[in-house]
């Protein structure tokens, strides 16, 4: 057990007053944690990070396909509009390993493979006649156009996309999408995600010289170096008000530790950081932390030769026990994976879903006949490897209400903050977002 020692700010001022406030807690090494700690740090705040696994970077971590050589547990890229992302990376003098490409993203339709990433590829699309080719088009043109999001708040996108679009481009193109993602919420996600979707993103898709790993390696020594500690295989069980400040006790390698700190930022999900804060009031819990999500669940392939020739296929033909086949080495050189080919079936599930308790080898047997949908000529024997990821709360369900169920940074918990993934809203989850609320949060404690 550490015992509790007064901190500077105790002497200063109230301790759980932001900018008063030198001992930080950052519960969570993911985007957020890493960048808000690492701000904080730099300003010469006291910051601990408290990280439940044995790695840095959440949901962007990667793990060891053999010895030396990453890879994401999740399909990850960055747009080439990820300024916050490429900043980052020059702060790291890591810039130099992003590399950019155009891989291919297609549909598979009617049984069919055909592109659609651009302009061009939607005039050339079998899938849909001329009239609603164009009216879809002119319906993503436009939602490119709307400066901000927020203009088209309080509509659902499916009514909406129907409305513009069509019923058959809607029906045949993003009808599964939203399905896939939301399952029963889907008639119900707002219009301003799906606006940001097409708005933030470009065809040009950055991926950094060994995996996302050395991005959050350098955050974390950024906080190290500026005198911050990260403490890994630490998973946070309670916080607790006290006298003057925060009790925060975590469960680490040598047990449970108690450990006193002015003021605490939880990047968890609100329904975890409601677990962790008993203190929080039912009303906080009842509008904030009982949001629904989505689990995301990968199955990932190494294969002896390529499955398809695209990067992205979404898979929008009925009956597929999966969302999206991610060929990673469409993107990046199979020799950098030994030759091997990646490929990530991805999906998100509600966390009921039976599907989630299955092992890797039955997923294995239960997607192969999938594959051999997809291409004819795929045989099991054509995989070498297989692995199997899922994370919870990955995927809020970014309902017509979802903006009234965002919380602040502050609690009704002085000194308790909150810095969660579905604050980026309407922007969608990811690694440049997570990093610009870190430092946006940093900056408003620092003001
Ligand atoms: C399938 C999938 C695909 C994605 N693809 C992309 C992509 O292509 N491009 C992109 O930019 N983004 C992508 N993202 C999103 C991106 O990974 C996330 O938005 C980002 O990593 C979120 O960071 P975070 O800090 O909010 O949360 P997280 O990464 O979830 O970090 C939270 C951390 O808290 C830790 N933790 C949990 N409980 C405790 C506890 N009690 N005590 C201590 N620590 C705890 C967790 O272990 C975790 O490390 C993808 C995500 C998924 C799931």
């Amino acid at each position: 057990m550490t015992t509790p020692t007064p901190s500077p700010a105790s002497i200063v001022g109230d301790p759980r007053d932001a900018f008063h406030a030198q001992s930080w807690a950052v519960i969570g090494a993911g985007a957020i944690g890493l960048s808000v700690a690492r701000r904080l740090a730099e300003a010469g705040r006291s910051v601990t990070v408290y990280e439940r696994d044995g790695f840095v970077g959440g949901q962007a971590a990667g793990f060891e396909v053999e010895p030396g050589v990453w890879l994401e547990r999740f399909y990850h890229h960055v747009f080439r509009s990820d300024r916050i992302v490429r900043r980052t990376y020059e702060e790291l003098g890591l810039a130099e390993g992003l590399s950019w490409t155009h891989p291919l993203t297609a549909t598979l339709l009617d049984g069919k493979i055909a592109q659609l990433d651009s302009p061009i590829s939607l005039l050339r699309f079998r899938g849909l006649p001329l009239s609603a080719r164009l009216r879809m088009g002119a319906t993503l043109a436009a939602l490119r156009l709307i400066p901000r999001g927020g203009l088209l708040e309080g509509r659902a996108a499916g009514p909406w996309l129907r409305r513009w679009m069509g019923r058959a481009s809607y029906d045949r193109i993003w009808r599964p999408l939203f399905e896939g993602k939301f399952g029963a919420a889907a008639e119900e996600i707002a219009l301003p995600w799906f606006w940001a979707r097409v708005h933030d993103r470009t065809s040009a898709l950055g991926y950094p010289r060994g995996g996302f790993r050395p991005l959050y390696e350098g955050l974390a020594e950024r906080v190290r170096g500026a005198g911050g500690t990260v403490r890994l295989n630490t998973a946070v069980e309670s916080v607790e008000r006290t006298d003057n400040g925060y009790s925060v006790r975590a469960r680490g390698a040598s047990g449970i530790e108690t450990q006193r700190h002015d003021a605490v930022i939880s990047t968890l999900p609100p329904r975890l950081t409601a677990d962790l804060a008993s203190e929080l009031p039912d009303s906080w819990r009842a509008r904030y932390a009982t949001v629904p999500a989505q689990t995301a669940h990968c199955l990932i392939l190494a294969l002896d030769r390529s499955l398809t020739d695209t990067y992205w296929l979404n898979v929008n033909d009925a009956g597929y026990p999966f969302l999206v086949v991610v060929e990673h080495t469409n993107m990046r050189a199979p020799s950098e994976y030994g030759g091997r080919r990646i490929v990530y079936l991805g999906s998100y599930r509600d966390p009921a879903d039976p599907m989630l308790s299955l092992s890797a080898d039955q997923l294995v047997d239960a997607f192969a006949p999938h594959l051999a949908r997809i291409n004819p000529t795929f045989d099991k024997s054509w995989i070498t490897d297989r692995w199997l990821f899922a994370v919870r709360d990955a995927q809020p369900i970014v309902g017509t209400d979802f903006r009234d169920r965002i919380p602040p940074f502050e609690t009704p918990l002085p000194g308790l903050y909150v810095a969660t993934i579905g604050q980026v809203y309407p922007h969608d989850r990811g690694q440049n977002y997570a990093i610009g609320l870190g430092e946006r949060l940093a900056a408003q404690l620092l003001k």
